[in-house]
């Protein structure tokens, strides 16, 4: 399996030069595995009618190179959503719709949809839990809801846990979720699905986290002391804030979980720049089709 060992724009621009480039990616990372029929499990094939695609030989079946994956029935060009990927993964800010719509000629609705798309993409598979010491702390974010200007009311803000990896003095990975209120309940699964039972944990003195002791024996709280003891998580939960605000000044209560996930995706990644775009690609490929009206309108 080819793999895009360098995502500098001309780089990729000549490497997906034309649809059928992306359609013979998407081929390859597709059935890397190997063949297999959809319908009869046969594993022989001969070329199909479109792009990419692979024809059973015995029961004629034709299946595209984008059937079963996030990139069926999309709108527009498979070139158009490999470079709008490719915007979204490696730009400063990680464009946003708006400016997808604009640069790529879609209306500002398709591109957020894909948008949404690519997000689902980007939720943690859970697998590669924070560890050594993790910091966790909570913190609200407001969320302006539709025809509503300026600051937003206080019942409108939505409730954040976050929680930072600390390696050798340095920043490592961090993931968040949106929580409904500070219970013991709702901090809960931040820990169950992305950190190692046997992290030394900090936390501060509230209340809520004594009952995770007992599966984290290594956790520790401490007053927060009006952040200093926390310093570095409090940095990075200012810089997801700005990012935030900055790039997506318009993010609905629903859909602030999506945009968790994408921020973390890329700052996780931040130091395999080179790699982030296959695996987004990757990740399209091995995520399920999901439809467009599924993906609710509230934010466009
Ligand atoms: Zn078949």
């Amino acid at each position: 399996m080819r793999i895009l060992k360098d995502i500098d724009r001309q780089t990729f621009k000549d490497r997906f030069a034309t649809k059928d480039d992306c359609y013979n990616f998407l081929a390859e990372l597709k059935w890397s595995e190997g063949y297999s029929c959809k319908r009869c499990g046969s594993q022989v094939f001969i070329k199909g009618k479109q792009p990419a695609s692979r024809r059973c030989s015995k029961c004629g079946y034709d299946e595209s190179a984008t059937t079963g994956t996030l990139f069926h029935k999309l709108k527009f060009g498979i070139d158009k959503a490999f470079e709008m990927m490719y915007e979204i993964v490696t730009s400063k800010k990680g464009a946003n719709s708006i400016w997808l719509a604009e640069h790529f000629g879609v209306n500002q609705k398709t591109a957020w949809l894909f948008r949404q798309k690519v997000q689902l993409a980007m939720k943690s598979s859970e697998q590669y839990p924070l560890e050594d010491e993790v910091h966790v702390d909570e913190f609200e974010i407001g969320t302006p809801q539709a025809g509503e200007q300026g600051r937003s009311k206080s019942d409108k803000k939505v409730r954040v846990i976050i929680a930072f990896e600390h390696r050798n003095g340095k920043s490592g990975r961090g993931y968040a979720k949106v929580i409904q209120d500070y219970s013991s309940k709702s901090l809960q699964p931040i820990f169950d699905h992305h950190i190692k039972k046997d992290a030394i944990v900090m936390a501060d003195g509230w209340s809520g986290y004594k009952p995770l002791k007992e599966e984290y024996p290594n956790l520790e709280q401490t007053l927060s002391d009006h952040g200093k003891n926390f310093k570095m998580l409090h940095i990075q939960i200012r810089n997801f804030k700005n990012w935030l605000r900055g790039v997506h000044s318009y993010c609905n209560k629903e859909y602030l979980q999506n945009y968790i996930d994408e921020y973390f995706f890329r700052f996780n990644r931040r130091n395999h720049r080179q790699s982030i775009l296959d695996k987004i690609i990757m990740r399209c490929v091995e995520h399920e089709p999901v439809a467009y009206a599924s993906i609710k309108l509230h934010a466009t």
